[in-house]
């Protein structure tokens, strides 16, 4: 840090319900955006934006970097079978190196396609080196630890919360007080969890003000042995157990009832809704207009990418916006309320709203530069149409990340990708092996 950037020659788009500026700049002091609008400004580094739209950087609200390196195995399959055949092996074969290749391949993929913060579950082992590697990466993102201690009979991923707790307060030792990064507690959804493992995570989570972070109501399924198990519908049950709240984030939410929506709403607690995964899992469309209109906040994820198979944010915002075409009718979810939910719905979710989620001065230089010239853009000029509808995550021509720049002239600056590819396979082959899948 320390160098100015000056971004110059840009259509600056501030935030998602904001007009566009013109041949308009941002100039950059310290990581943080010190100018925006229409200036002269002298810089170290100065980048001429060659009139292409310089917005705010995605924010992801749920993704697994622990899943990545599973992308294609499990094709097919219903939540609960592809959760038990095939994914939990493979999360139960993860090693210190294993997660490191899958986390940097996240990365190197959220940063191309202009993530440039991301809430994630992990795995219960390992969550130390999924730190260590996204560190590296420059990218920002409140990092998960998985809690299940009821696998129904799968026993190499049951952890007793007291020892789980007892890591979280190994990870928060040690990066409690980074700048970019932060511990979130991730019990994985009720039918993984003994209601003991809930509260306890709930109360935890409060003592060390961590965001909580779980999946819930993604499946018709899950909701009625949910019911079976303790006579509630499944938000009701986790607000019985301290899973709601402003600090609570859900992700799915696609089958809730009316009362469960009202108790979000009352307790400002979150949802992130992942289009794809919900799509390929068959598990249904979420009433994210209603949730909205509800003032629910709402943030978009791409789940992990075993269940997507990317982690495309451009594709999450198409789908987020076509798929409630379908339900309601051409009006329901307009673009600019869908890139809302990609930018300032993600830094809500993460707490970080005075951070990030819109270019003001003050906030964390996070911002993506997109070409608005590619024949499946031009003749447009909104850029709300043009980011949901038109742009693909291969328009992203620069992600900057505190200031720092992450990609640009389509190369990673903090990864080396070559040598990603060649662990990322050696790992993979590795996982196969171990969980008995190859
Ligand atoms: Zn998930």
């Amino acid at each position: 840090m320390g160098r100015d950037l000056l971004i110059k020659n840009a259509k600056v788009w501030p935030s998602a319900r904001s007009p566009v500026i013109e041949n308009g700049s941002v100039l950059v002091r310290d990581g943080r955006i010190a100018k925006v609008g229409k200036f002269i400004a002298r810089a170290d580094v100065v980048v001429d934006a060659d009139g292409q739209l310089l917005m705010p950087g995605l924010i992801q609200g749920h993704v697994h970097l622990c899943q990545t390196i599973f992308r294609g195995a499990g094709e097919d399959l219903q939540l609960l079978p592809w959760l038990r055949q095939v994914i939990w092996p493979l999360e139960a074969s993860h090693d210190e190196d294993s997660i490191r290749a899958s986390a940097l391949l996240s990365c190197a993929e959220l940063i191309k396609s202009g993530t440039t913060a991301f809430l994630s579950i992990e795995t219960v082992r390992h969550t130390e080196h999924a730190f260590r590697a996204v560190d590296e990466t420059g990218l920002m993102g409140v990092i998960g630890h998985c809690l299940m201690d009821m696998t129904g009979g799968y026993a190499p991923l049951s952890v007793e919360i007291d020892d789980a707790l007892a890591y979280i307060d190994v990870l928060q030792e040690n990066w409690s007080e980074h700048d970019r990064l932060r511990v979130g507690v991730a019990p994985r959804f009720a039918l993984s969890c003994s209601g003991k493992n809930l509260q306890k995570a709930a109360d935890y989570a409060r003592e060390h003000g961590l965001l909580l972070h779980t999946h819930s109501s993604e499946q018709v399924d899950e909701v009625e042995l949910v019911r079976e198990m303790t006579g509630k519908y499944n938000i009701d049950y986790l607000h019985s157990v301290g899973l709601s709240g402003h600090d609570v984030c859900l992700a799915h939410c696609v089958h809730t009832q009316q009362h469960e929506r009202e108790l979000m709403a009352g307790t400002e607690t979150k949802v992130m809704h992942c289009p794809s995964a919900n799509f390929k899992l068959a598990s249904g469309i979420a009433a994210i207009p209603e949730y909205l209109k509800m003032g629910i906040t709402v943030s978009l994820g791409a789940d992990g990418t075993a269940c997507n198979n990317r982690l495309d944010q451009f594709q999450e915002m198409r789908e987020a916006g076509l798929m409630q075409k379908i339900r309601l009718g051409a009006e329901a979810l307009p673009a600019s309320d869908v890139v809302w939910m990609a930018t300032e719905g993600g830094a809500k979710t993460l707490g970080w709203e005075k951070e990030m989620g819109t270019l003001e001065v003050g906030k964390r230089a996070n911002m993506i530069l997109v070409d608005q010239s590619t024949v499946h853009t031009i003749p447009s000029e909104d850029p709300a149409t043009n980011v949901v509808y038109s742009n693909t995550a291969a328009d992203v021509l620069m992600t900057i990340v505190n200031g720092k720049i992450l990609y640009e002239d389509g190369k990673l600056t903090t990864i080396d990708e070559e040598k990603l590819r060649r662990d990322v396979f050696r790992e993979r082959a590795k996982l196969m092996k171990k969980a008995g899948l190859a």
